[in-house]
């Protein structure tokens, strides 16, 4: 047996781990096991690329490939040891532009290879089909290229998470992606250098406009839909370089990322078309500008007060809770409050914080028990029943203009509905929107007072004040 049919024969184990992978990740309780099989597959995936290396011209391409392993393996474990936990979503949208890069230079060495005649085709089909792969996989890798680093400036608040309304937007999408199927044909019929230059240039605008169209409160669903695309160029990738694990990885991470983005609109009454058309029918609303009237404050010493004469009390966690890293408080707090005989549940948002699932993560880490945390289509009805809410750092997903303001860019985005309580208290530093840009009202509400503060200091001095109470 010859390396290559080793490499093909280690290739299929790998893509087979990697399906293993993702089935174990679906659940939390196979979710270690998922991860094993998935760096498995990754190791047996890279052992065949050094032994097809070796076999083949290992000259400049062994010591090349050491480097590219030993430096990117360096730079992947620090970045993963340092990385809070509220940076993952721009750590992940940058990891996504490198594989958009990569497939934009693996197309273009394929172009260069066919045209230096390093490539033998035997059928002049073969030959229009090999240039068909470089002119999609570089379109595919430079939109997912531009696109990632939007998403990356806006996640990380480099650059406002506010879409982008460039007149006709919708048209300028529309024509570069008609320009783009006129010039495939165009290319694989006559493969000019100056046809790939265009596409590049063109799928380079397109992603930074596509992704810079959409606004600050769908980006979990852009994060998810760039996981999508950049799955597609690995698999672009893989046809040229004709490395079937790279197409059966790129397959599954391509098609997953896009089942969850359509998953993600759903639940966030969104339309899929619209959010991957970079916004398309989406019209800015006003931000902002909307005289709400006047908000009213309350201190850490009332607020105990309040919760400690309260029957029942919801607390609904956002990005704040992550930022200030108050769960620990917070579960010392929901500890104290059981203690002297009130009901406290958490009513979770599916979008709170910066990433699916980072508010449980949380609340996990600090041992909330599971049991009172509650999904928000399982507390949204309760909230009339209920005392007091504590909004911790949250404020898009408990925004009421979502279901009242059809003007409002985040209008049918459901939300939490924390204003139907007797009380509601929300903490945060001070009147600014939220990640969506937009201004709101629930602050200025009759039953809303705001505690503003470090969400950690601030739940620390309602759990001192709390401890002076008698059980
Ligand atoms: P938001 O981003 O809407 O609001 C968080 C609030 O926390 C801010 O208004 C901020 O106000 C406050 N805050 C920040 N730091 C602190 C602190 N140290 N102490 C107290 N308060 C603080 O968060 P939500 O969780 O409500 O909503 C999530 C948003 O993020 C949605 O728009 C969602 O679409 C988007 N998103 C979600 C992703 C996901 O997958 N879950 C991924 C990407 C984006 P102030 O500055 O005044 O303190």
């Amino acid at each position: 047996m010859n390396a290559t049919s080793i490499a093909f024969a280690a290739g299929l184990v790998a893509s087979l781990l990697f399906i293993l992978s993702l089935a174990g990740l679906a659940k939390h309780e196979t979710a270690k096991q998922g991860w094993t099989y998935g760096v498995a597959g990754m190791v047996i995936a890279l052992a065949a690329t050094f032994g097809l290396v070796i076999d083949g011209r290992p000259g400049v391409g062994l010591p090349l490939l050491i480097a590219g392993v030993v430096v990117g393996g360096a730079i992947g474990l620090w970045r993963a040891r340092v990385v809070e936990m509220t940076g993952m979503p721009e750590l992940i949208a940058l990891l996504h532009s490198f594989v958009g890069l990569a497939a934009v230079l693996v197309g273009w060495n394929g172009y260069r290879e066919a045209a230096q005649g390093l490539v033998i085709f035997p059928l002049d089909s073969l030959e229009k089909i090999h240039h068909a792969e470089v002119f999609i996989g570089v379109f595919i890798g430079a939109v997912t290229f531009t696109g990632s680093i939007v998403a990356f400036l806006k996640l990380s608040g480099r650059m406002k998470s506010a879409p982008l309304m460039l007149p006709g937007k919708n048209l300028l999408n529309l024509g570069a992606l008609a320009l783009f199927a006129i010039f495939t044909v165009w290319f694989v019929i006559s493969p000019a250098l100056w046809l790939l230059v265009v596409v590049t240039v063109l799928a380079l605008a397109l992603g930074w406009h596509l992704v810079a169209s959409i606004g600050g409160g769908d980006m979990p669903v852009v994060v998810s839909m760039l996981n999508s695309y950049s799955g597609w160029a690995a698999a672009a990738s893989g046809f040229l370089l004709n490395q079937d694990v790279l197409i059966v990885t790129g397959a599954l991470v391509g098609s997953s990322g896009a089942y969850l983005s359509y998953v993600m609109c759903k639940a966030m009454n969104r339309s899929f078309i619209s959010v991957i058309a970079g916004g398309f029918g989406i019209e800015a609303g006003p931000t902002g500008d909307i005289d709400y009237g006047e908000h009213r404050e309350i201190l850490a010493e009332d607020a105990a007060e309040l919760l400690a004469s309260a029957t029942s009390v919801v607390i609904t966690p956002g990005y704040g809770m992550a930022v200030a890293q108050a769960q620990y408080p917070v579960a010392e707090l929901t500890r104290q409050l059981r203690d002297l005989g009130v009901e406290v549940r958490f009513g979770i948002h599916p979008v709170a914080g910066r990433l699916p699932g980072h508010m449980n993560v949380l609340l996990a880490e600090a041992k909330v028990p599971y049991d009172i945390v509650l999904e928000m289509d399982e507390i949204n009805d309760d909230f009339p029943g209920t005392d007091v809410v504590l909004v911790i750092g949250a404020n898009d997903t408990v925004n009421p203009s979502a279901a009242e303001d059809p003007a409002s860019p985040i209008a049918g985005m459901p939300v939490l509905t924390v204003w139907n309580a007797k009380d509601v208290i929300v903490f945060k530093r001070s009147m600014a929107a939220g990640y969506a840009g937009v201004q709101n009202p629930l602050f200025f509400r009759e039953n809303s007072r705001m505690l503003f503060g470090d969400a950690k200091s601030k739940v620390e001095d309602i759990v001192r004040a709390l401890s002076r109470v008698p059980v």
